[in-house]
């Protein structure tokens, strides 16, 4: 995948909260164009893959629970240097530090349940985005 697309994932508290249509606004009107979207729901072994960076840390069993109560919205997103611009505009991990105008800021109420998911890297976008899209799924 090229260096402009990355990948999103709306958490499930924030879908539950009913701020899909925020967020979504948020990344458009930040300049992201959508090549892919979705609502999806990861199984506890799709969660324990994708954050299996965190299996040792305290927080994975509660990481992998809340990331599998409902639904999500993935996406893949293309703008110039995407991963980085989408880190910029979702802000801290723990909203507490995230900048004003980011969309933690806004919609994110902890550092547990922090609304949205951004790749870290060129190599993770691909890797999830293949995961939750086909081909013929990405425009
Ligand atoms: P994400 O990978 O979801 O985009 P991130 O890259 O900002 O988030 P990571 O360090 O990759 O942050 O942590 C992955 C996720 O694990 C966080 O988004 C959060 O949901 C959860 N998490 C991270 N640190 C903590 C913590 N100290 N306590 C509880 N949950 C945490
Ligand atoms: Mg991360």
């Amino acid at each position: 995948m090229a260096t402009n697309r990355t990948f999103t994932m709306i958490k499930p508290d924030a879908v539950e909260n009913g701020h899909i249509g925020g967020i979504l606004n948020m990344i458009t009107e930040a300049g992201f164009k959508i090549v892919s979207l979705k609502l999806t729901q990861l199984t506890v072994a799709d969660a324990q893959k994708f954050y299996s960076v965190h299996s040792e840390r305290p927080f994975f069993g509660e990481l992998v629970e809340f990331m599998t109560r409902g639904p999500i919205v993935a996406a893949i997103l293309e703008k110039d240097n995407a991963v980085e611009a989408f880190r910029t505009l979702i802000g801290a991990t723990n909203p507490a530090d995230a900048a004003e105008g980011t969309i933690r800021k806004k919609y994110a109420k902890s550092i547990g349940e922090n609304a949205v998911h951004g790749s870290d890297s060129d190599e993770n976008a691909a890797i999830e985005s293949a995961f939750h899209f086909a081909g013929r799924e990405q425009f």
